[in-house]
């Protein structure tokens, strides 16, 4: 068996000088920025918005003169004109499949499928051609199960098109096909590697999985080192959205996710849709080069930040960080923008909290933010701490916060984190 740790699944795209792909992305969007101007309405009008036609977009980093399309654009578009408002380019030879993703979003899916981006990930990750891999992700109505199925064609690996859900099967296929590759959420696995222990099956002896392929969730360290340490593995993800494809993936160095060579990614400030400077936070914003569903500037509704140093793996392309969070979950107090991962990076610095939750509410035309914070063991001196985290949080977040102890498992399991309850009249 190959080195799964080593090689590309496209060598000369992924290992490209700075310079060369930025050459090659430029004539990838001039291309499509062409093409979607004459075949694709909403392309057009995100043009004609602006008073631009395509040439005058010559760099990448003129994108920014472009709107941004948001998902409720899409929808919107998508429930005056059925099924696809705009978006979709239908050649003469119709279209092989119509998706559907909550929104709802209609996605047309082409008859031959091209996209390489997923099999990069996939080769990423670990995947390699003769695995026979357990795809659990949802075959049913949205896209991503079909394409990473299609994907794996690509590779020559084989796979089991098993969809979620039923995790006895999902047991006895790991072990009756001695299945070598798993794909779908990490929780999934992890639901799957504690059934299996509940039958005294050891999954480093009983399975036989060599990759792992994990993404459509948030993936905590805690839970990647748990799937890690049980499977014996390495456990790499991939990031993307049904609406323009894969945007990320990870490789063995585990620092960061690798943007593929055929999207453009950028990361924006959500209000103004401008480009940030490289490594601030903001709202994650893809162009691709499909031809069905050609997509400009969507806005993902993910916050990350680039990485440009470059990777180990040899890999050259620009990195995204870790997901922090959604946009829709800011919040602003006092005038200032809050995000629940603000908040996070705060709290790890206090071990001794188990759970907490901001809560904001509104007295006498002020608003007020009081931080509520369950502790895992009691301790001694709480004066102490709570001074330190209210300081903390005014030298962080530059707003002023009340911390409140409650009790443990006063603050319910699925909580929002930052929980608005201002009423506006
Ligand atoms: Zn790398």
């Amino acid at each position: 068996m190959s080195d799964r740790r080593r090689g590309y699944f496209d060598e000369e795209k992924e290992t490209m000088s700075k310079e060369r792909r930025e050459a090659y992305q430029r004539e990838r969007l001039s291309e499509i920025l062409q093409y979607g101007y004459h075949h694709s309405k909403a392309i057009r009008s995100a043009f004609e918005k602006v008073g631009l036609k395509p040439e005058a977009i010559r760099e990448l980093k003129d994108l920014e003169k472009l709107p941004v399309t948001k998902k409720a654009d899409l929808v919107n578009a998508q429930k005056e004109g059925p099924p696809f408002g705009g978006f979709g380019v239908i050649s003469e030879e119709g279209v092989r499949r119509i998706y559907v993703s909550p929104g709802p979003v209609y996605e047309p899916g082409e008859w031959d499928y091209e996209d390489r981006r997923w099999a990069q990930a996939l080769f990423s990750c670990g995947i390699r051609s003769g695995d026979i891999v357990l795809n659990t992700f949802n075959y049913h109505l949205t896209p991503l199960a079909l394409m990473l199925d299609e994907s794996l064609r690509m590779m020559k690996a084989t796979v089991v098109p098993v969809g979620p859900g039923n995790i006895s099967m999902q047991i006895n296929l790991m072990r009756q096909l001695r299945a070598t590759a798993y794909i779908g959420t990490p929780s999934f696995l992890m639901a799957i590697i504690e059934a299996a222990e509940g039958m005294h099956l050891d999954p480093k002896r009983d399975f036989h999985l060599r990759a792992t392929f994990v993404g459509a969730e948030m993936f905590p360290e805690s839970l990647r080192q748990k799937l890690e340490s049980k499977l014996d593995l390495l456990v790499r993800q991939g990031y993307g959205t049904v609406d323009v494809g894969c945007l990320g993936y990870e490789c063995p160095e585990k620092k960061g996710m690798h943007i593929p060579e055929d999207v453009i990614v950028e990361i924006v400030d959500t209000e103004t849709g401008k480009e940030l400077e490289m490594g601030a936070t903001g709202e994650i914003v893809a162009t691709n080069f499909s031809k069905v569903f050609p997509m400009l500037r969507f806005a993902t509704g993910d916050l990350s930040y680039l990485i440009s140093e470059p990777c180990a793996c040899g890999r050259t392309s620009m990195r995204l960080g870790r997901i922090m969070g959604r946009t829709d979950q800011v919040t602003k107090v006092w005038g200032i923008f809050i995000h629940p991962w603000q908040v996070d990076e705060i709290m790890v610095k206090f071990p001794a909290i188990a759970n907490y939750q901001v809560v904001v509410t509104r007295k006498d035309y002020r608003d007020e933010m009081a931080i509520y914070v369950e502790l895992k063991e009691e301790i001694a001196d709480k004066m102490v701490m709570k001074r330190r985290l209210e300081k903390e949080v005014q030298e962080t977040l530059k707003v002023t916060a009340e911390v409140v102890f409650t009790v443990k498992g006063g603050i319910p399991d699925r909580a929002k984190k930052i929980d608005d309850r201002r009423i506006w009249e």
